[in-house]
């Protein structure tokens, strides 16, 4: 697919208020389990992406040009252009991880039990997959499929009352982001769009995107580090190492 079709998400990271509607709309929608609260000293809970959290509003408060300032990250998968998780999975279980024709969504299928789970997680430049423990699955979020085939908004974007969520197609979003980023820098010189020649979900960073996760840009000391994601020619050099 090119990579101006299909769809795309935008989030603009200046307008969050850490409500997590997103976060619970996403639960209620695909019939998540909840966990049980833990103060683990911070807002954010739980305190991290699980088999059953897809979507998890992460909290930092950190300092900017000598003031403290919360930022908030609505952390999901990317649906990467070129899924590295895909292309790792394609080596060992072809079919078990495939991407949607019309959308461009990575959407992991029952076979995902089968595939080891931390080889596809390091995969991950972002680190999203996990496993459900009670099916075996590794699960993730799938851009609400059901719901964008029947015409309808992602459950998250649906439900977020501070318009931070957007969803459509792709060359949309893309104009809609720009616009906006171009207006935020007129205050906030650093803002940027994290990796958006690389996902389907483009985040609007004010500050730097350390400030909101080390995960949220590859190249921030993630999984870059471990197999250099986005390289097809590095996974397939590994295939016959690891199906041998
Ligand atoms: S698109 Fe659907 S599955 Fe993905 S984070 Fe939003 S609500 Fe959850
Ligand atoms: S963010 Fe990770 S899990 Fe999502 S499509 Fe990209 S590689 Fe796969």
């Amino acid at each position: 697919m090119s990579e101006n079709k299909g769809k795309t998400f935008f989030i603009d990271q200046t307008r969050c208020t850490a409500c997590r509607g997103c976060q619970a709309a996403c639960k209620q929608w695909k019939k998540l389990a909840a966990d049980e609260t833990v103060n683990t000293g911070s807002y954010q809970n739980p305190p991290d992406l699980n088999g059953h959290t897809f979507k998890l509003v992460r909290f930092n408060e950190v300092e900017v040009d000598g003031k403290l300032k919360w930022v908030f990250f609505p952390e999901q998968c990317r649906h990467c252009l070129e899924p590295p998780c895909k292309m790792m999975a394609d080596a060992f279980i072809p079919g078990a991880i495939i991407q949607d024709e019309a959308t461009g969504a990575v959407l992991y299928t029952e076979k995902t039990k089968d595939l080891d789970y931390q080889t596809i997680r390091e995969a991950c430049p972002y680190d999203i997959p996990r496993k459900e423990e009670s099916t075996g699955l590794l699960t993730k979020c799938n851009m609400c499929i059901d719901r964008v085939r029947a015409g309808m908004l992602p459950a998250c974007v649906k439900t977020c009352p501070t318009f931070t969520m957007h969803f459509g197609d792709r060359d949309e979003m893309l104009a809609i982001a720009r616009a906006r980023l171009a207006e935020v820098q007129k205050t906030s010189p650093a803002a940027l769009l994290a990796d958006s020649d690389l996902v389907r979900v483009l985040y609007l960073c004010e500050v730097h995107p350390s400030h909101y996760h080390h995960h949220m840009v590859a190249d921030a000391g993630g999984a870059t580090d471990r197999i250099g994601p986005f390289s097809r020619r590095a996974l397939l050099a590994m295939r016959p190492l690891r199906m041998g």
